[in-house]
């Protein structure tokens, strides 16, 4: 017996922790871009588990990927070799020009190995003073829930009362490169930053700035820490946004599309000197590197090796920015972004995000708001031209609502 939406919604409400406010549609099953409800409704997906689900739902590659895990082994601990793991870390660190591979489950743990790994270096090859190594973060920045990442968010909600804090962090404004060289001191390891704030609402920098990070980092001797969890893996139109731009980071952290939506995968990629300062014992996890993981973090790895993700995301990211930007207007008082993913400000004379949000899901199109008055686009990289247009035209239809 099935039972009905508002009993499923109860029941989430009485026995899950109430640490999320999600849209009242209970989904049960998936496929590529779309979405079906415990009613049968069908919605397309325009947020792709902000960005976990790059390759969309179930990925037929994928899943055939975990099955053949399945039959095989999925858990060893890395107590032993697995015959995934070191192929995982090649083809990885291949596909992103790496030199060595840290793997973790999800995004928070990634930044935490990061910055674990940034301040070893500093003490043990920079030389800076010991406990006094600072990591340059950007206002406006979401790095993960941790203690120590929550420590240096500026969003009240995502911070207030988890003190005492983690010291050791310096916040600069977003975009601002004066800012950032001003901050650099002897005793600064890192700058820790995301090459297009997602969370923020799509936020791209202005153009320079990250090249600049990267001239002020190797004149200081410091890292470059790129956090690529969102933007990374084609959401952009190339494998990272950074690629845009031309720049090298010392250091990547990767997450979300890298478990193909279907386990948490995480990883820390980069150069081999400085993940170097990681001896057996320093720094691990039960399951990082799992099988299971490897297997389809290698799956993954293969599907974003032909391009062809990224070449989507790069011309329909084109048609998407080009019939969002028509709204402008029309409700909508900006639109940013790069590839497959935008940022949009409603007017605020107009709905909250939260009611366009609704509005939208009544329309058949899923995606959430981010802060007040933006909305968060994120389609799966598999999604159509005609499928963009069906949910734009919803978009448009929900504004006038
Ligand atoms: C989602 C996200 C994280 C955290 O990833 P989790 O898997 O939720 O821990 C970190 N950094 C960025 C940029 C993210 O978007």
């Amino acid at each position: 017996m099935s039972i009905d939406t508002a009993s499923y919604i109860t029941l989430d409400e009485h026995w899950g922790a109430h640490n999320y406010h999600p849209l009242p549609v209970v989904i049960a099953e998936a496929e590529g871009a779309w979405v079906t409800d415990v009613d049968g409704h069908r919605y397309l997906d325009f947020l792709s588990g902000y960005s976990a689900l790059n390759f969309g739902h179930r990925h037929p590659v994928l899943v055939e990927a975990v099955r053949e895990q399945l039959d095989r082994v999925t858990l060893t601990s890395r107590a032993f070799h697995n015959d995934q793991f070191g192929q995982f870390c090649r083809e990885l660190a291949e596909l992103t020009q790496t030199e060595m591979v840290l793997t973790m489950n999800t995004g928070a743990e990634a930044v935490e190995s990061a910055i674990k790994v940034a301040r070893k270096w500093a003490y043990e090859v920079k030389g800076v003073q010991f406990n006094g190594a600072e990591i340059i973060v950007a206002a406006g920045n979401f790095h993960g829930r941790t203690t120590t990442i929550v420590s240096f968010s500026d969003d009240p909600g995502a911070h207030d009362n988890y003190g005492p804090f983690t010291p050791g962090f310096v916040t600069v404004p977003y975009g601002d490169l004066a800012a950032i060289e001003a901050a650099i001191t002897p005793n600064t390891a890192a700058v820790l930053i995301e090459p297009i704030q997602g969370e923020a609402g799509v936020i791209v920098p202005p153009s320079g700035y990250l090249a600049g990070i990267r001239r002020a980092c190797d004149e200081n001797n410091v890292l470059m820490i790129a956090d690529e969890i969102q933007s990374g893996l084609a959401r952009t139109g190339k494998l990272f946004a950074l690629d845009h731009d031309d720049v090298r980071a010392d250091l990547y952290t990767l997450g979300k599309a890298l478990g193909g939506g279907i386990i948490p995968v995480s990883a820390v990629v980069g150069r081999g000197d400085v993940l170097g300062v990681l001896k057996p014992g320093q720094h691990g996890s039960t399951f990082g590197g799992y099988p299971m993981a490897c297997a389809v973090g290698r799956a993954v790895v293969g599907l974003l090796a032909t391009g062809e993700f990224q070449a989507r995301s790069l011309e329909l990211g084109r048609y998407l920015h080009g019939r969002l930007d028509e709204l402008v207007g029309r409700g909508i008082v900006a639109v940013r972004g790069r590839g497959l993913w935008a940022g949009v400000d409603i007017d605020p004379l107009s709905r909250t995000g939260r009611e366009v949000s609704m509005a939208l899901r009544d329309r058949g199109v899923l995606c959430k708001e981010t802060h007040e008055r933006t909305l968060r686009i994120a389609p799966p990289l598999v999604i159509t031209q005609d499928e963009i247009d069906h949910a734009v035209d919803a978009l448009a239809d929900a504004l006038q609502a």
